[in-house]
This record gives C-alpha cells, sequence and structure tokens, in this order.
C-alpha cells in the first residue's frame, strides 16, 4: 500500500477534481503490475495497474489507495474490469466519500467472491486527497490562507519596499502549493501594490500547471478590474490577468 500511495503522489496537482490514487497487483510476494490515475479522463489507476499486469492479475491481490468505484463516470466502473481480471483479493486504503457510490465498490466486489479488505494506511490516503475528501463531504472548496509574516507579526516592511520577506525555501514551497490548488485569490490591493503574477515556478517542471487567478475587488465597479490592472500591471501579465482572472 505505501507504494500505492507512492505512485498517486506522481500525479499531485494534475488530477482535480479527481483524487489522486495508486494502485499495485502484488502476486505471490511479487510486484506484478502497478499504475496511477494521471488525469480525470484518463484511466483510473485499477486500470492502470490491470493492463501493466496482464495475465498476471489472474488469482493476485490488487492494493489500491481508494476503494474501487462502481459507476459509470467518465470511464467504465473499475469492479468490474477487476472483476474480469480474475483477481482474487482487493485490499484498499479508504471509502469512496461520495455519498451516492459509498460502499458500493465494496459490496460488489464481495459479491463477486472477491475477498475485500478496506482501511489499510487509511490515514495517510485520507491526508492526501484531504482537499477532494472535504470537497465531496461539504461541497465546499477546501481553503489554504497563505501568508508571510515577519517575527513582529508583519506582511513587509514599514516603507513597503521589499518585494520578498521570505526565503528561496518558503517561495519554493508557495510555487508546489500554487501547482496543488485549482485557484488563487487576492484582494485588488494586493495587485495593485506588488502587481503579482500568480503563476506556479517551479525550476524542475517545464510546464506546470497554474491556478485560476481571482481578484476581489469591493468597488466592483465594472472596469474595476480592467482598469487598475490595465494600468499597474506589467506588460506580461495585464492579458493574463484580463482573460483568466475574473473581477469578483
Ligand atoms: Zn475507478
Amino acid at each position: 500500500m505505501r507504494r500505492a500511495l507512492e505512485l498517486a503522489r506522481k500525479a499531485e496537482g494534475d488530477t482535480s477534481p479527481n483524487p489522486m490514487v495508486g494502485a499495485v497487483i502484488v502476486r505471490e510476494g511479487t510486484i506484478v503490475g502497478e499504475g496511477y490515475h494521471q488525469r480525470a479522463g484518463l484511466p483510473h489507476a485499477e486500470i492502470e495497474a490491470l493492463r501493466s499486469a496482464g495475465e498476471a492479475a489472474r488469482g493476485a491481490t490488487l492494493y489500491v489507495t481508494l476503494e474501487p468505484c462502481n459507476h459509470h463516470g467518465r470511464t467504465p466502473p473499475c469492479t468490474e474490469a477487476i472483476i474480469e481480471a480474475g483477481l482474487a483479493r482487493v485490499v484498499y486504503a479508504v471509502p469512496d466519500p461520495n455519498p451516492q457510490v459509498a460502499g458500493g465498490g465494496h459490496r460488489r466486489l464481495q459479491e463477486a467472491g472477491i475477498a475485500v479488505v478496506g482501511g489499510l494506511c487509511a490515514e495517510e490516503a485520507q491526508h492526501l486527497n484531504r482537499f477532494f475528501f472535504h470537497h465531496v463531504q461539504s461541497g465546499q472548496p477546501y481553503v489554504v490562507a497563505k501568508f508571510a509574516m515577519s517575527l513582529d507579526g508583519k506582511i513587509a516592511t514599514r516603507t513597503g519596499h521589499s518585494q520578498w520577506i521570505t526565503g528561496e525555501t518558503a517561495r519554493a514551497r508557495a510555487h508546489s502549493l500554487r501547482r496543488r490548488v485549482d485557484a488563487i485569490l487576492v484582494g485588488v490591493d494586493t495587485v495593485l501594490a506588488d502587481n503579482p503574477l500568480l503563476t506556479t515556478r517551479l525550476p524542475d517542471i517545464a510546464a506546470p500547471k497554474h491556478p485560476l487567478r481571482v481578484v476581489l475587488d469591493s468597488a466592483g465597479a465594472p472596469a474595476g478590474c480592467a482598469g487598475p490592472l490595465a494600468r499597474h500591471a506589467r506588460p506580461d501579465a495585464h492579458c493574463h490577468h484580463r482573460r483568466h482572472a475574473p473581477c469578483v
């Protein structure tokens, strides 16, 4: 299951609105197949693992970080593929939280004569997909408040001249967080004072995913967004703000 969690994590930031899921197929103590869900619309982790195992999946055990789905979404249900492949046992970490399908995958596999066990490494798996679980269970987005603060509780120097009060490590962490979220929200004053790009910049990733940029402006004037941004934004950021950041 630890290997399955490791595989799931490979798609961090790429699977929204789906969760990250990893799967490993083991036969007689040897890994014969593995896979993970790479992006919404692409095959689920179980299918990737079954494909990589081929015939070796017959009579084997599947370890998967989320209860296999039993419903037709953008892809057919994984339960049917698991049954067809002849797996003997399925071990999953956490139940599918979606109220419409909760427990359905577990039941369907059991009815087909497969031994099913849930709850292995549940805490790790829950933590890995905390954004997803929170959203499905509450209907609310998972919100992360991120700010840099000095020891005396300030977010900038008195003159406002320092562009950053953090070091490189903190900034790298902020960019890695941007990659994992769907949207980033700032007040219009931040845009006017700092003119941030709000993009994801990670040296190891050539084309990282950028969050949707949202600017809050209490003045709410029809031209309130484009106006100040057009005046203050850098030429390269300007069009992005207008194109991607709705004024709310
Ligand atoms: Zn599935």
